[in-house]
């Protein structure tokens, strides 16, 4: 019997190698399998029909509209020329376009008739319009009840002719070719959770019955997807976690008491507690830690990450902390300095513009131990840089560095590698932690020092600048200080150069008696040191900045953060630009400043912003809004994943089914050799050969 994989789409009914070669290029479908795992993106009733008078939006979804053709024109001449039927509902008037087979449409269809047009309403100079809309007589809709699926189409598919309604029909065509599609789920799994079949479900996917059925076939492709998602992280952090041994440190030693009992400035947070806890605990287990530790901006993680490298100083090792750009390891290094030095603990900082001499004279003391901690960029995993012995390394921030500059770290013992840290302030909701992260373990801080109040948010439009001007010089009239950031505009440099030269020059214009830094990412780095420097010292009162200093920089006197054109950053940035204020115990505000006109979809990420400054909520409504699609490139989590169906977000209560299940799975047969769990292994190895690689051994 064949099998959905082995049948080219070439020769599924109705395809042909032309379309095949385009959805190739198009969509990736190359097997008829890529065919019917190409669900729909949504359904529309089919008994639903919208009025002309009620579309609105940029980016209105496909819908069924019904009515007459009032006449037909040819406009335009050579390649412009196409076909527009002048279509009426009564509620009001489109123009449906056709630029290819233009005579035979022009012959199919007549002026007076009822059609039923299924298509993407456009709007061009205020005219509403459909392209090449899908068209039918009244009767061929009712006959044919339910729902229908809409898929994703490109341009160049649309522009081909393809329309959503060939995708149903060539799914239909290859289910019924295959005949069977046999079950790739466990039967004890299918049975104790009532899945629907494969089989039936796939089909339910294409031409759904009714929205029951449907509904149960979505959980059903839910499932399956998950599970081989957490089988592949599941059987890969098995592998890992016995394997690799590590330093054991089972001191708590001088270095680390002396600290915590007479230079902590100031009691620990209960969370900061339980994960220094953890993170010890680790340390001493004899397997090497690989551990993420996940906290909101202001949480205090700096603080956990200097008191477990006292452990790894307090067992004869050496600690060093990697942070994504000079700004941030310059901070770091300052804040690492300042409380290690009390308790006799040597501190160096190693950045791409540390000169030549310093360079030397810190590998130098790495090597012979009597550096202790090394703060850095990049500059750190340079071969040239070796430890005497290192016992821990921090990295801040994790989601900048890549995957192979991380695994280089691994490298600087010869024979066990160090501890591993990983920091980051990118709130991920836990349900996604668990399934990004399945082979780190996970610490959360999930609580803020106290006292801290929490900063208010303001929307305000440009009209209303003078008002937000003299707010702010309340502020610094208090001895306060202040960010105003620009947003990168990547597409065109000099304009972003401008827009940051003149708010810089406005704002020393508007507040003369203050001095005023500036960031920005094309200055030499010691001209953004010294301009950080003038601001965290208090010098410079405000800092006009682009987007550089998003993460980690720390002035808690800072009470003030104007985000400019806020519109056009994203959630996770914009929270993590207010994260600057608000660290100390002084009301903080953040004001995001934008256009008046923007779009629906904008001002509500901006009022998510307002309403709540809990990272994990704006986490979660980030990742709503985004989808999950998105999470791979920013996270970098080393496991590619692929997600249709399920959603990490909405779907946490069928993850963590998945995640059960496989453990189950997998703790009565580890390497899934036993029959009955031959077909997932299998699929498995058939659905990992389609995955792109890229692991790596930190995250
Ligand atoms: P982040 O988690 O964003 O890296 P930091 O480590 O920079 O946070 O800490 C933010 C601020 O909170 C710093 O000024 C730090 O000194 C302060 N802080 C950290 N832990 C505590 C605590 N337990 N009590 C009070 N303040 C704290
Ligand atoms: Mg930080």
């Amino acid at each position: 019997m064949r099998s959905l994989r082995d049948i080219d789409i070439a020769y599924v009914k109705g395809i042909g190698p032309k379309r095949a070669r385009l959805l190739t290029e198009e969509l990736g479908i190359s097997s008829a399998y890529d065919l019917v795992y190409n669900f729909p993106t949504h359904y529309i009733d089919r008994s639903s029909v919208v009025g002309i008078s009620d579309f609105q939006g940029d980016n209105m979804p496909s819908v069924q509209t019904r009515g007459r053709f009032l006449s037909f024109t040819e406009q335009g001449e050579g390649a412009k020329s196409r076909l527009v039927g002048l279509f009426s509902d009564g509620s009001g008037t489109m123009d449906v376009v056709w630029f290819r087979r233009t005579r035979e449409i022009r012959k199919a269809y007549r002026v007076g008739t009822e059609y039923v047009l299924f298509g993407q309403p456009r709007q061009f100079n205020r005219r509403w319009s459909m392209v090449h809309p899908e068209i039918d007589l009244p009767q061929a809709i009712t006959a044919s009840v339910g729902l229908r699926g809409v898929y994703p189409l490109t341009e160049a598919l649309r522009r081909s002719g393809v329309s959503t309604r060939n995708f149903m029909t060539w799914s239909a065509a290859a289910l019924t070719a295959v005949g069977d599609v046999p079950e790739v789920l466990p039967p004890g799994i299918v049975a104790k959770h009532n899945l629907m079949s494969l089989k039936d479900a796939l089909w339910q996917m294409h031409c759904p019955d009714n929205l029951g059925m449907l509904e149960r076939a979505r959980e059903r492709m839910k499932y399956e997807e998950l599970f081989f998602l957490q089988l592949n992280i599941q059987r890969y952090s098995r592998k890992r976690t016995p394997g690799l041994q590590g330093l054991r440190f089972p001191r708590i030693g001088q270095i680390f008491n002396n600290f915590y009992n007479t230079c902590l400035p100031f009691e620990l947070t209960g969370a900061q507690k339980r994960v220094i806890k953890e993170i010890r605990r680790d340390m001493d287990s004899g397997r090497q830690m690989n551990r993420l530790l996940q906290g909101d901006v202001g949480s205090g993680k700096t603080l956990v990450a200097l008191m477990s490298m006292l452990i790894a100083l307090d067992n004869g090792t050496q600690a060093c902390m990697m942070a994504p750009t000079e700004i941030l390891a310059g901070q770091h290094y300052v804040t690492l300095r300042s409380l290690a030095a009390k308790a006799g603990v040597s501190v160096a900082l190693l950045t791409g513009s540390t000169p030549a001499k310093g360079r030397d004279e810190i590998h130098r003391r790495l090597l012979d131990g009597s550096l202790d901690i090394i703060v850095g960029t990049h500059a750190l995993i340079e071969d040239s840089v070796q430890f005497r012995r290192l016992g821990l390394a921090v990295i801040d921030e994790q989601h900048r560095f890549g995957v192979v500059q991380r695994a280089r770290l691994w490298k600087k013992n010869s024979d066990i590698p160090p501890h591993v840290l990983v920091m980051t302030a990118t709130p991920i909701p836990r349900t996604l932690a668990m399934t990004v992260y399945g082979d780190l373990d996970v610490s959360v801080i999930d609580e803020l020092p106290p006292g801290r109040k929490p900063v208010q948010t303001l929307l305000r439009f440009d009209q209303q600048r003078a008002q937000v001007y003299r707010a702010l010089g309340s502020e610094l009239a208090k001895g306060r200080q202040a960010y105003i950031v620009y947003p990168l505009i990547e597409e065109n440099e000099k304009l972003e150069m401008r827009s940051l030269e003149e708010g810089f020059e406005i704002i020393k214009d508007t507040f003369p008696h203050y001095r005023v830094a500036m960031v920005h990412g094309r200055m030499k780095p010691s001209e953004k040191d010294w301009q950080m420097q003038i601001f965290a010292s208090g010098q410079a009162r405000i800092l006009v900045a682009t987007t550089v200093i998003e993460v980690g920089v720390n002035v808690p006197n800072a009470t003030v953060m104007i985000i400019e054109n806020a519109e056009r950053f994203g959630l996770s940035q914009l929270h993590q630009l207010r994260g600057r204020v608000g660290r100390g115990g002084d009301q903080s505000y953040c004001i995001l400043m934008s256009k008046y006109k923007i779009a629906k979809e904008t001002r509500r990420r901006l009022e998510i912003m307002t309403s709540t400054t809990d990272g994990f909520v704006v986490a979660e409504a980030d990742l709503k809004m985004r989808g999950p699609g998105d999470i791979e490139g920013t996270m970098q989590s080393g496991i590619a994943f692929d997600l249709h169906v399920a959603s990490l977000v909405a779907d946490g209560r069928i993850v963590e089914m998945t995640r059960r299940d496989v453990e189950q799975i997998l703790d009565n047969d580890p390497a899934l050799c036993r029959p009955e769990n031959r077909t997932i292994s299998s699929e498995m190895a058939l659905r990992d050969a389609r995955r792109p690689k890229g692991y790596s051994l930190i995250s």
